[in-house]
Formats: C-alpha cells, sequence, structure tokens
C-alpha cells in the first residue's frame, strides 16, 4: 500500500513537470495578432475609376486615361449600344483594351421598380452580349441610377455577378464589406452637371473633391479610393474636361498607388481572403494565382502565388 502511494506520487510529479515543459516549449499562440491586407506589391493605396453608360464621350475618356497610363472600369447598356450618343458594338473591343467592360443592364431600367424575372433578363443578356463583343467573362456591374435593394440583390445573386456599384458615395477609403453594394468614394464633377450657372455650387463640389484626392494622396492607413462618373457629363454645360484632366495629372504615376479595374481589386482581395493560415499562424498557404501581400505583426510579408511560406 506504502509503495503504491509512492509510486502515485512519482507519477503525479512526472505529470506535473511534463505540463510545465509543455507549456514553456510550446510557441505562444498569434490568434490575437491581426492579419492585415496590403495590396500589391505592399502597397497601401488603390485607385478605381468606374465610368457608366459607354457613350461616345468615352472616347474622350479613354484616351486621356490612356496618356497618363490610368486604368478603368466601363459598366455599359448592351442594347444602347449603336443607337444616338452611344458607342457603336464594333468599337468597344478596341476602345477599351486593357481596361475593364462591365455590366449596367440591358436596357438601363431602374432596377427596383422590375419583376424578378426582368431584373434577370436585364442582367444576363447585358452579360451575354458583353461577353460576346470583348471575348471575356463580364463579372460585374453597376446599377442603373445607381438603384438596388435587398429585392434586386437576392435577384442577381447566383448569374455570374461578383460585384455591383451604387451611386450612395461615402467620402471616405473604406474597402467595400458587400460586394454586391459597393458605396464609392465619390463621384467625378457629376453634380454641377445638373446644377448648371451656379458658381457656388460648383466652386464646393470641386473644393470637397480635391481635398478628398489630397486626403487621399496623404493616407497613412489602408486606402481606396473609389471614383465614379459618365463621361458625357463632362461635356454638359459646365465643361469639365480641363478638371478631368487636372485629377489625371495629380492622381497618375504614382509609385504608393496600385492602378485596378474593380474587378482587379475583386480577385486580390478574395485571393487574401482565400489565405490558409496554420493554427500558429506560423505557415501560411497561398491556394491563389495572385501574389498576396500582408502585414503581420508590423513586418510585411510576399505569400507568392501557389507557395507555402513560414512566417517569423
Ligand atoms: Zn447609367
Amino acid at each position: 500500500m506504502k509503495s503504491h502511494l509512492k509510486l502515485m506520487i512519482i507519477v503525479a510529479l512526472i505529470l506535473v513537470i511534463n505540463s510545465i515543459n509543455a507549456q514553456t516549449n510550446t510557441a505562444p499562440l498569434n490568434s490575437s495578432i491581426p492579419i492585415e491586407m496590403l495590396f500589391p506589391q505592399g502597397k497601401s493605396k488603390a485607385l478605381i475609376l468606374s465610368f457608366d453608360d459607354g457613350q461616345v464621350a468615352d472616347k474622350h475618356l479613354v484616351k486621356l486615361m490612356n496618356d497618363y497610363g490610368l486604368v478603368g472600369t466601363f459598366h455599359l447598356n448592351s442594347n444602347k449600344l449603336g443607337t444616338k450618343d452611344y458607342l457603336t458594338k464594333e468599337e468597344i473591343k478596341t476602345l477599351y483594351k486593357g481596361h475593364e467592360v462591365s455590366g449596367h443592364t440591358a436596357n438601363h431600367p431602374g432596377l427596383t421598380t422590375l419583376s424578378k424575372i426582368d431584373v434577370i433578363y436585364e442582367v444576363v443578356e447585358d452579360r451575354k452580349e458583353l461577353e460576346r463583343l470583348m471575348g471575356y467573362p463580364v463579372r460585374g456591374m453597376s446599377y442603373p441610377f445607381g438603384n438596388t435593394n435587398d429585392f434586386v440583390i437576392e435577384a442577381i445573386t447566383g448569374l455570374g455577378i461578383e460585384y455591383a456599384r451604387t451611386v450612395g458615395d461615402t467620402y471616405n477609403f473604406s474597402m467595400p464589406t458587400e460586394y454586391l453594394k459597393w458605396q464609392p468614394t465619390i463621384h467625378l464633377f457629376g453634380k454641377t452637371n445638373y446644377i448648371p450657372n451656379d458658381t457656388a455650387n460648383d466652386k464646393r463640389e470641386l473644393e470637397q473633391f480635391y481635398q478628398l484626392t489630397t486626403d487621399f494622396l496623404e493616407a497613412n492607413s489602408l486606402a481606396l479610393f473609389y471614383v465614379w462618373g459618365h463621361s458625357w457629363e463632362y461635356e454638359g454645360p459646365e465643361n469639365k474636361w480641363e478638371e478631368v484632366e487636372k485629377f489625371f495629372k495629380m492622381i497618375s504615376q504614382n509609385p504608393e498607388i496600385y492602378y485596378t479595374t474593380q474587378i482587379g481589386l475583386v480577385d486580390y482581395s478574395n485571393a487574401f481572403k482565400n489565405l490558409k493560415f496554420s493554427v500558429n499562424k506560423d505557415m501560411v498557404t497561398n491556394v491563389s494565382s495572385i501574389d498576396v501581400f500582408v502585414k503581420i505583426g508590423g513586418k510585411v510579408y510576399t505569400i507568392e502565388a501557389g507557395s507555402t511560406k513560414q512566417l517569423n
């Protein structure tokens, strides 16, 4: 009985010592350390330029963008192409080379007033025709008039639309939380077009726009500047082409900025979300075909496409 007790005490001691050793030998879990996304090349700023409708004024806009090395996403109404003031079906493939062509519905109706089948028709018909004209899958859209609601979002879910933009300006640089309810930062010189000959309003709009541009250029944390508009607005009563060019000059050729199409940012962001971390967060696998840049505990890592990396 005595020796049995002794044995039990020895076993208990061994267990205690082992558990102390185990505690001191195991690396602390890093679950509390945030893993932050950076943009490609470790950049912290991204710019999206997005324009709706596909009218003939896009020719001038695209030329300006190409001159300044800027890339854009253009949302088109396939049934409007070839009608008055719109581009022809034959010219869009060449014009938008190097940019993204995206949907804007076939006929530009306010989607919130339609039946479900009509919403689906407008979106799928537009996708199908734009895909035929461009030669690649069309994967996003912007809502005509910016109009959407839960009914419309439910109707377009499952139609191959991975993002959809509204016109609800946020005036900030945050990443979207819902891709099908993507709110842009600011309208590019749009308001003055609808309220012409109002100097005070014009001045206010320009000041607000350039202040936001300056804030973006000076931002220190992750910042997405999403600028949207229509090329035809710059030809209206308040001709804004000079201002558009001034903005392009301010924002272009900046090594701190990741210039991207909207689908480019969706793909990158999905590659980040799809990183596979080990339990201890000391290893990560990038299953995508895109190099992903992350910041962990203040340190920047490049996780090359298709690779597994040790983090330290
Ligand atoms: Zn539109």
